[in-house]
């Protein structure tokens, strides 16, 4: 059986041996139970023309240290990659797709490129009384130690050549960590360092477009281009920008605002589709709706439906039924006595000179109106007034001794 890299036995120095066969471009022909290695390099004298028993590479310290200097005579920093991993953008497109969902509309990739990040691996190789073992030592671009875990997850423990070669000015330097911390606790007179080699592994960057009619929002996403391809890693959710909420299904609202599923509610009222954020409750018929239906109680400031403000029957402003008792509203029940030095008396009485007969006032406001009461010699006198014109919206009095008013019934003479 003729085949590359790894062979049939595997083991640490099997995969190193099969590895380095298949980084100088030669093969292992294993017949029964025995490896021939094969050499392609018309440059290369194969020293080793006997069959070797995969169980004895233990004896063999020579063949890998000639294994390791055919690879740095190549090369002084030999170049693999994961075996299997990604290196084509085609080969992500579906899986880049597949979590996300336009109601009647696409995604697209509106860009992906995919480049190499490095990692180091340091070999060293322990000869102890005739039998040999090799140990590796894994650290990233920056020198920085490479977890179990991430190594599993990026294939480092399964490497082959790079299918195009990668040029050495592409590579960048060993960092000095990896270059000086190989498996000390192994350190003797008959502990070598092997090579160092350098691990090209595919980095993912790119940008999803969501496409519906005309408009268009998009997701930019990265990972190992591996993960991506095998959906072991979750591409990001997209974020709705105007109510952060997140999802992988995107709508249109009646409004126009393309976003995920989640950042969309319906209007109580016209059924049509909005932003979350553009809906509020109504606080008197607890209906959801967009809040441009919606006015703003000026006493209680809560929101409500036009058509459920009540209106008071002192002051005839349209508030929020919840404010309102005895069919006053809160700041008709509350009139506070205040002098006629106040400046809202003041504003009131040069705004209505009539006005400034009356003694003895009591005032309240609301986010629109002033609302004062003025007592004469025999009557008193309602003034509600425009806070911001201070244009008389409703006059009304009374006599000293009644308790309802006649609403446009004059002004104090
Ligand atoms: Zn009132």
């Amino acid at each position: 059986m003729m085949m590359n890299a790894p062979p049939a036995t595997t083991g640490p120095l099997a995969d190193f041996v099969g590895w380095a066969i298949a980084m100088l471009g030669g093969q292992v022909v294993a017949t029964d139970g025995r490896w021939t290695l094969l050499a392609s390099d018309d440059d290369v004298e194969f020293p080793f023309d006997q069959p070797i028993d995969p169980a004895e590479l233990s004896h063999r310290p020579e063949l890998l240290q000639w294994l390791a200097r055919r690879l740095t005579h190549r090369s002084p920093l030999p170049c693999s990659v994961p075996r299997g991993d990604v290196q084509r953008v085609s080969e992500l497109a579906t899986h880049v797709y597949q979590p996300y969902e336009v109601a009647d509309g696409n995604v697209r990739l509106a860009g992906c490129t995919l480049g190499n990040r490095f990692f180091f691996r340091e070999t060293v190789l322990r000869v102890d009384g005739g039998e040999c073992s090799l140990s590796h030592c894994w650290r990233d671009g920056q020198g920085a130690p490479v977890s179990d875990e991430l190594r599993s997850r990026l294939g480092l423990d399964r490497l082959a050549p790079p299918p195009r070669p990668i040029p050495e000015h592409a590579i960048p330097p060993v960092p000095v960590d990896a270059r000086s911390s190989g498996d000390r606790s192994q350190a003797g007179a008959d502990t070598t360092h092997l090579l160092t080699t350098a691990v090209a592994v595919k980095w993912a960057e790119g940008k999803l477009e969501f496409v519906h009619g005309s408009q268009s929002v998009f997701l930019e996403f990265s990972g190992w281009a591996r993960e991506i391809s095998d959906s072991s890693v979750s591409l990001p959710p997209y974020t709705c920008p105007h109510t952060g909420r997140q999802g992988y299904r995107l709508v249109r609202t009646a409004t126009g605002e393309l976003t995920v599923q989640e950042a969309v509610g319906e209007c109580a009222l016209s059924g049509q589709t909005h932003l979350i954020t553009n809906l509020a409750t109504c606080v008197v018929s607890g209906l959801r709706v967009a809040r441009d239906q919606l006015e703003r109680c000026p006493i209680s400031h809560e929101l409500l439906l036009p058509h459920e403000r009540t209106a008071c029957r002192q002051c005839g402003e349209r508030v929020s039924p919840l404010v309102i008792a005895d069919q006053r509203c809160r700041a008709c029940r509350q009139l506070e006595p205040v002098p006629l030095s106040d400046p809202r008396i003041v504003q009131i009485t040069e705004a209505v000179p009539q006005a400034r007969r009356l003694r003895r006032w009591t005032i309240a406001e609301t986010d629109r109106v002033l609302i004062a009461v003025g007592k004469g010699w025999w009557h008193q006198w309602l003034l509600v007034l425009d806070r911001q014109t201070l244009a008389l919206k409703r006059c009304a009095h009374r006599g000293r001794w009644k308790r309802s008013w006649t609403v446009d019934a004059g002004l104090p003479d």
